[in-house]
């Protein structure tokens, strides 16, 4: 399996990349926000808790997130591969993501980190809340993320490095410039 990690701060192009990675490699997909927000809209419990700490831009409790996780994961059995999309956000979350892989006969294949500048991805962000109804892209919720993102998800970077699986990928430019990128990257390790 092609299992793929895609990383980087919000705004930094994850989802963006990854519709694009489904379409050239027939990958599935799972994004822990999308999942999120389908049980805030299902009014599940689940959903309830999240939406607390989805609007103050703070990460929800990684029991939650992994047991989530889990479930999905049981329903891409027949996957040709996945790409792991806003997940793993902590070192917990990604160990028991290994944990989970190798339980299944596989692992994580490589990390894509998408480097972009503060102020590129705010403006993202910023634009992205005109259209996008999501509760947390606003300025102050915005800034939270970033501060999140920096302190708790972005050490998870040494972690796939020292799993060899760490690949940056410079991520300003046209959406087609990054997926260039990103397919050279796969070359290497396919
Ligand atoms: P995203 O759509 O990936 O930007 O996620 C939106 C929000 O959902 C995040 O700011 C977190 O509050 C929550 N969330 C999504 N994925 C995770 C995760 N892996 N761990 C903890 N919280 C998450």
């Amino acid at each position: 399996m092609l299992n793929i990690v895609i990383f980087g701060a919000p705004g930094s192009g994850k989802g963006t990349q990854s519709e694009r990675l489904i379409k050239e490699f027939g990958l599935d997909h799972i994004s822990t926000g999308d999942v999120l927000r389908k049980e805030i809209k299902e009014g599940s419990e689940l959903g309830r808790v999240a939406s607390e700490y989805i609007n103050k831009g703070q990460l929800v409790p990684d029991e939650l997130i992994v047991d989530m996780l889990a479930k999905v994961l049981d329903e891409k059995e027949n996957a040709k591969g996945v790409i792991f999309d806003g997940f793993p956000r902590t070192i917990p979350q990604a160990v028991a993501l290994k944990k989970m892989l190798n339980e299944r006969g596989t692992d994580v294949s490589v990390m894509l980190n998408l480097h972009v500048e503060e102020d590129e991805l705010i403006h993202r962000l910023l634009e992205r809340g005109k259209v996008s109804g999501r509760s947390d892209d606003n300025l102050e919720t915005i800034k939270s993320r970033l501060e999140v993102y920096h302190k708790q998800t972005a050490p998870l970077a040494d972690f796939y490095i020292q799993e060899g699986k760490h690949v940056s990928i410079v991520g300003n430019g046209t959406i087609d410039d990054i997926f260039d990128k990103i397919k050279k990257a796969l070359e290497d390790i396919k």
